[in-house]
């Protein structure tokens, strides 16, 4: 998938935005991405994961090199008060939830007893129309060839549109790690999988996958792996498979032998929904910030008057 396509998805979802004002959905269904045999998909098989950590281990391993560690946090928290720091201690360290740090975390329904518990590993979907970088105010957030949906650190000037146009709120935000540092105090960074880019580019598959010693997750191109969802729900007798539609389709598909709606459930209850850890519904994204962010995204112009704004009032705030 090259970066042209993000515009001709950014134009879609433009088509689909005008639309839903006239009472239509916002997601268009995908139609030729869906086609592209470059699109690596994933299926994760609910049932095989015994919750190990290890694919979580493997991916710490590699964004931990990523992701750097502000040194002098207090001089970005003015403005950014409210702003979490994930940078030290217990936070850094945090594997129950995803955050700037960690990239991939495994949710955990208990079915009564342990033995029965239920695990899900849970990351950013890679979604076909990536509505984080669609809407990504400076065009940081793009897509790979074959599908990576990932934030180009160059251009991302933390503004978090990513997280609030995300269906499942993935990116995180971490402050004083921003390239901008020298020219704006407003120095965050939005951190997501990226999908292991840069290995698939040389062939190999992702760190998470490899590690996970249970085969619970498998890589290939989109359709076999549309191919072999289906397969693996008929062979669990259910027609379940989350992800193939949810926000116009993904590049990671779910497969349980539990309802998905019993598994939500659960997850409910086990308080396993909130901030980092992800539901398995979609939300969308009301008419009204739509039409706002349409226009952001359809004007280049706006960004750049909006990230000119921004550097104005820092510097008349330091
Ligand atoms: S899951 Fe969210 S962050 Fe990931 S590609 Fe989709 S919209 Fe973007
Ligand atoms: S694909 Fe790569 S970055 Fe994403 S969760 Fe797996 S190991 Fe981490
Ligand atoms: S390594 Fe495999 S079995 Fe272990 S938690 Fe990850 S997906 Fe589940």
């Amino acid at each position: 998938m090259s970066d042209e396509s993000i515009f001709q998805a950014r134009r879609r979802f433009l088509r689909g935005a005008a639309s839903a004002f006239l009472g239509g959905s916002i997601l268009a269904p995908t139609d030729s991405l869906a086609q592209d045999n470059d699109l690596l998909a994933t299926l994760i098989d609910i049932d095989a994961c015994d919750g190990c950590g290890l694919c979580v281990e493997a991916c710490r391993k590699r964004s931990d090199l990523l992701v750097p560690i502000p040194e002098d946090i207090a001089k970005y928290r003015r403005r950014y008060k409210f702003v979490r720091d994930w940078s030290k201690g217990a936070r850094h360290d945090d594997r129950s939830r995803l955050t700037p740090y960690n990239w991939l975390t495994i949710q955990k329904i208990s079915l009564g007893s342990e033995k029965s518990a239920i695990y899900i590993p849970r990351r950013c979907m890679h979604c076909l129309t990536p509505t984080c970088a669609i809407l990504c105010s400076t065009g940081a957030l793009t897509r790979g060839r074959m599908g990576a949906v990932y934030v180009q650190e160059q251009f991302c000037v933390g503004d978090g549109s990513c997280t609030m146009n995300c269906p499942w709120y993935i990116p995180s935000l971490q402050p004083g790690t921003s390239s901008l540092l020298s020219v704006t105090k407003d120095a965050s960074r939005m951190f997501k999988c990226d999908y292991c880019v840069d290995l698939q580019l040389k062939g190999e598959k992702p760190l998470c996958i490899q590690a996970c010693p249970r085969g619970a997750m498998q890589i290939g191109p989109y359709p076999l792996m549309v191919k072999k969802a289906h397969e693996l729900a008929d062979l669990k007798g259910t027609k379940d498979i989350f992800g193939l539609t949810e926000n116009g389709g993904t590049l990671t598909f779910y497969v349980s032998s539990i309802p998905l709606r019993e598994l939500e459930i659960g997850l409910l209850r086990a308080k396993a929904i909130r901030p980092g850890l992800p539901t398995l519904r979609v939300h969308e994204i009301p008419v009204e910030k739509q039409r706002i962010l349409s226009f952001v995204a359809a004007t280049p112009v706006a960004a750049l008057v909006l990230a000119g704004l921004r550097l104005w009032r820092d510097r008349h705030t330091r």
